[in-house]
């Protein structure tokens, strides 16, 4: 989860910064990615203030680690910020993933509700999703911390 927080911390997008990373069935590290543009494309600043334009032009976390990412062995973990919306949901049931970590459950602007649509079709696919646990939550703030202060001694 920390270096899909750490990939999150690239997003361009000032109003949803999340990040998705990838590992192998023991644990490499594959990719990592976050919602953002095509590599190279610098959008008119404006574009953040049109919704439907800017999600017409931005990849969701998921698409971008998943196209980025190292394709030496099978993706079987993806951890990521937000639950993954249904466009997310069907690319990772395609790339064959097998569990999925969440941090926060993703709210749909228009309704406030959660959108729950992932988890139809993980059930049927047989992958397995699950939040990050508060317990989960504190030892990567303990770690977090802990590493921040011994790197900046
Ligand atoms: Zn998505």
């Amino acid at each position: 989860m920390l270096a899909a927080i750490d990939a999150a911390s690239r997003s361009e997008d000032p109003q949803t910064q999340t990040g998705t990373s990838l590992f192998s069935s023991d644990w490499k590290p594959l990719g990592t990615g976050c919602n953002g543009f095509d590599a190279g494309f610098v959008p008119d600043p404006s574009v953040f203030d049109d919704r439907a334009k800017k999600s017409a032009l931005i990849h969701h976390a998921e698409v971008n680690a998943i196209k980025n990412c190292n394709k030496s062995q099978p993706i079987h973990y993806l951890a990521s910020l937000l639950t993954p919306c249904p466009s997310c949901t069907a690319l990772i049931k395609g790339w064959g993933v097998k569990e999925v970590f969440y941090l926060n459950q993703y709210i749909i602007p228009a309704t406030g509700k959660p959108d729950e649509a992932f988890r139809a079709i993980f059930d049927f696919a047989g992958i397995k999703c699950r939040a990050i646990t508060e317990e989960e939550k504190e030892n990567i703030r303990t770690f977090t911390k802990n590493f921040a202060l011994h790197a900046l001694k």
